[in-house]
């Protein structure tokens, strides 16, 4: 039998979607189950005093893991087995060395900035961002004492470094957070030139900038931004990874050192999943790439009908980025695939957009995204209502735009559906 951790036969390398239904986990443990039971419980009966001095001391890090030691299990706020190996099981599909399961998706990008950024220093972001984030970086984050500046999608370095040094000036780059593809529009960010920017103002110390990049709308199957020079990357797991809009949660995963601290934040914040969400995303781990091969499949039909629609007037989907497109070229070397987040404008303003989501049938008015059945929402209003209205008008959130999650359904009812409703605009 092969052990719990091996990631290979021979020297032939297992691919992910392979290693979902066992990495981490031995059947021996649980009488044999071949899934992980739930470990519901709040907290974990020591074998003697002595071992749990010693968890604690491993866990304020006052002494060293032994070599092949595995923590003790303490209390479920620090760690849970339904997520250790969750966790062991996230790492793969990023090839990284460490990932941490967090209540959110929100949880996880807080965790980035709290642990890796203090009052006085910046964080370069780009834009669009999902609205939740974008309201933590231009209120919640200042508040805190943090210095915040953004760019846009196509705006080059020179640029970006002039701003950096006119809203900024003489303050510390601690971190580049980028979205990409960005939320609502689908605009790509080049991880590459973040990258740069990172290291162009390294200057060896331990405060050195890092690049965060959120990989909901692409990862973990389409992007791989650890491969372009990212530092930590964060998901909500809520959306594509759950896959089944019954579960909220975030991922960051990273090296050792960029986790590390980020583990003790989540303890001493508490904002760790639940067992029961662990489990339930080990069980969506194990289609997650039948899934999000089946999405993409049928959101490039679905935008091959949209563009041709006479009711539709423009349209962002990856898939249909063209040589002229200047996202193209970051297209070709960044991702793997074109996912399945579609926006589209209707020809008209609110009042269209609002008669053509109210006049769906199969496809549901719901924000989020990523799940088995397909949502559309409103942007303007729903997700990015907190976005004050001149960067709406700037990052392209029109009236008129909508977004669509395209899920599993048969692509021929999708399209029904989709040219019923543009016949009520
Ligand atoms: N990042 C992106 C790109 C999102 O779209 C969302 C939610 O829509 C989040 C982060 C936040 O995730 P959660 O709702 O799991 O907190």
């Amino acid at each position: 039998m092969r052990d719990k951790w091996d990631d290979s036969i021979d020297d032939h390398r297992l691919r992910p979607e392979s290693l979902m239904m066992g990495y981490g986990y031995n059947p021996e443990w649980s009488e044999g189950s071949m899934k992980s039971p739930v470990f519901q419980t709040s907290t974990f009966a020591f074998p003697s005093a002595e071992a749990g001095k010693h968890y604690f001391a491993l866990a304020y890090g006052l002494e060293e893991l032994e070599e092949g030691e595995e923590p003790g299990l303490i209390y479920s706020r620090m760690n849970n087995p339904d997520l250790e190996i969750l966790e062991d099981r996230l790492t793969l599909w990023d090839d990284a060395e460490a990932a941490l399961v967090f209540n959110s998706g929100m949880g996880a990008i807080t965790n980035t900035f709290l642990s890796h950024v203090k009052p006085g220093e910046v964080i370069l972001h780009s834009g669009p961002l999902y609205g939740g984030t974008d309201h933590l970086v231009n209120h919640t984050l200042p508040e805190l004492g943090m210095i915040t500046v953004g760019f846009c999608a196509g705006e080059s370095r020179e640029t970006i470094e002039a701003r950096l040094a006119a809203e900024a000036p003489g303050a510390h780059l601690r971190m580049v957070f980028l979205e990409t593809p960005a939320n609502p529009t689908n605009d790509l960010i080049d991880i590459e030139m973040c990258a740069a920017i990172a290291r162009a103002h390294a200057t060896g110390s331990d405060r050195d900038p890092i690049v965060a990049v959120d990989n909901t709308f692409l990862g973990p199957l389409w992007q791989r931004p650890l491969d372009h020079g990212a530092d930590i990357v964060l998901y909500s797991l809520t959306k594509f990874v759950g896959g089944h809009s019954d579960l909220i949660a975030g991922a960051a995963v990273g090296s050792n050192a960029m986790i590390q601290p980020m583990r003790a934040m989540r303890t001493f914040t508490g904002s760790q999943a639940s067992p029961w969400t662990g489990w339930l995303l080990m069980r969506s781990l194990e289609t997650l790439a039948l899934r999000m091969a089946r999405q993409q499949e049928t959101a490039q039909r679905v935008a091959q009908f949209l563009v041709e629609h006479p009711k539709v007037k423009s349209i962002r989907y990856l898939g249909l980025l063209t040589s002229e497109d200047p996202q193209h070229e970051i297209f070709k070397r960044q991702s793997l695939g074109p996912g399945s987040m579609i926006s589209f404008e209707i020809d008209g303003g609110e009042e269209e957009a609002f008669r053509f989501l109210n006049a769906l049938r199969l496809v549901h008015l719901a924000v989020s995204l990523g799940g088995t059945e397909s949502l559309a929402e409103h942007p303007a209003t729903f997700t990015h209502a907190g976005v004050s209205a001149e960067h709406k008008e700037k990052l392209g959130i029109t009236p008129a735009l909508v977004r669509l999650s395209v899920g599993v359904e048969y692509y021929a009812d999708l399209l029904y559906d989709l040219d019923q409703a543009l016949k009520a605009v």
